[in-house]
């Protein structure tokens, strides 16, 4: 029997240029953004106008966290204490954490077969709930139409926020993710397609809203310093009605993140290397389903999603941890207690529960794998082999004795 013996959550080291600068930092010192030689630019704020060139966005903030960038989104936005919030039901827990960390009600929307939004059912919470905001998480990687959706967004008089934590370098008809809505947030985590260990960014073409995210960071009143942000003016106007919530970012993690913008594209493309090798070693195996991506989706493969749809739980727990012994680490967005970094929406008690049966159906059969860049083609193949051996093997059998075998982190 074939085993994979690689690791799934080691990523690639940082590019040497990026630990260059990151030493240059740490012998000057200059740690804080807002800490410059007389003449010297800080490494974020050059960080943030690279990036904003990137995206094609106007403004562009770095700071501490995707999760702080949600948060300071929302804030600028005016979300208010007890407000509701639009957000997907299937995605990743810092995304109702932010929107309960600003005191507002996640409203949760249920999931297509695709893994996107639903707009029905979009359409539906936002009139029942008259939210004017959808903080529209793009959870891994997959896009809705955007043009429909931003559409619609704009008929029901809902701002569009976009969680692009997995849709980095990824488009829809050749926009870049993070151009539809108002705001858009990313997240420079480990796992994510730029690795600082932690980080964000928030974009926007909004003078308005940029200046009342760069206030709220903790600019001080040192905003001129940015080079991504509005002219002083729109700051002078508001400076002194927006509360500071420090949530910077430092020198030390832009100087290892400025290389890593170029390196974008390239990325993309060895993901989806990886990613095309994964389905085409797994296409036509009976009893699992992969999921369709668009033709005008543009996307990034740091992960692969499939289905094994109609499959009991024993089942599917019986397939996990039969990968998991042959050294694939898969997650499944259907078991009944969140592992690691897995869980889902009944899992998020501090907001209202909501009856939602056809992302309960989704998440049943949806199985999650990480697709490092670490991983070579040969890996991906191997992998697909074990996965599509585990789903016939698991898929036909009648004994499911499988009750001592833990899920694998
Ligand atoms: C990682 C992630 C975030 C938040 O990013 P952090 O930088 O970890 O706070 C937001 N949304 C999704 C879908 C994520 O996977």
């Amino acid at each position: 029997m074939e085993r994979f013996d690689g690791n799934f959550t080691q990523q690639e080291p940082i590019p040497e240029a990026g630990i260059e600068a990151a030493l240059s930092v740490l012998r000057h010192g200059r740690l804080h953004r807002y800490n410059t030689a007389a003449g010297e630019i800080a490494e974020t704020a050059l960080l943030e106008e690279e990036f904003a060139a990137y995206t094609g966005a106007k403004y562009c903030l770095a700071v501490a966290s995707g999760g702080y960038a949600m948060g300071c989104a929302l804030r600028a936005m005016g979300v208010r204490s007890g407000e509701p919030v639009l957000t997907n039901a299937f995605t990743l827990a810092p995304v109702p954490g932010a929107i309960a960390a600003v005191g507002a009600r996640p409203v949760f929307v249920e999931t297509t077969d695709n893994l996107t939004i639903d707009f029905g059912h979009l359409e539906e919470m936002a009139r029942k709930t008259r939210a004017t905001v959808l903080m529209l998480s793009h959870m891994r990687g997959h896009l809705a139409d955007m043009e429909a959706l931003i559409a619609l967004c704009d008929r029901l008089g809902v701002r569009v926020i976009e969680d692009c934590a997995h849709t980095m370098g990824a488009a829809w008809n050749g926009v870049a993710s993070g151009r539809f809505g108002k705001i858009a947030c990313y997240s420079t985590q480990t796992y994510k397609h730029m690795n600082s260990g932690e980080g964000g960014f928030l974009t926007t073409d909004d003078p308005e809203l940029a200046a009342r995210a760069v206030l709220l960071s903790g600019s001080y009143m040192l905003y001129p310093r940015h080079r991504a942000a509005p002219i002083p003016e729109v700051f002078d106007r508001i400076r002194l009605d927006v509360p500071n919530v420090s949530g910077r970012m430092d020198n030390l993690r832009a100087a290892i993140l400025r290389p890593q913008i170029a390196l974008l594209d390239d990325r993309r493309q060895r993901w989806n290397a990886l990613y095309r090798v994964m389905e085409q070693g797994l296409e036509g195996t009976n009893g699992l389903q992969l999921t369709q991506r668009p033709a005008a989706e543009t996307y990034v493969a740091s992960s692969f999603q499939f289905m094994l749809p109609n499959w009991e739980q024993a089942r599917v727990r019986a397939f996990v941890a039969g990968c998991a012994s042959r050294g694939v680490e898969l997650k499944w967005f259907g078991a009944p207690d969140p592992v690691a970094f897995t869980s889902r929406y009944e899992h998020w008690r501090y907001a209202d529960p909501q009856p939602l049966p056809q992302t309960d159906r989704v998440l049943a059969g949806l199985i999650d794998m990480r697709l490092p860049l670490t991983f070579s083609p040969e890996d991906a193949a191997l992998i697909a082999r074990i996965i599509r051996s585990e789903v016939l093997r698991v898929g036909q059998a009648e004994d499911l004795n499988v009750e001592a075998v833990p899920l694998a982190d």
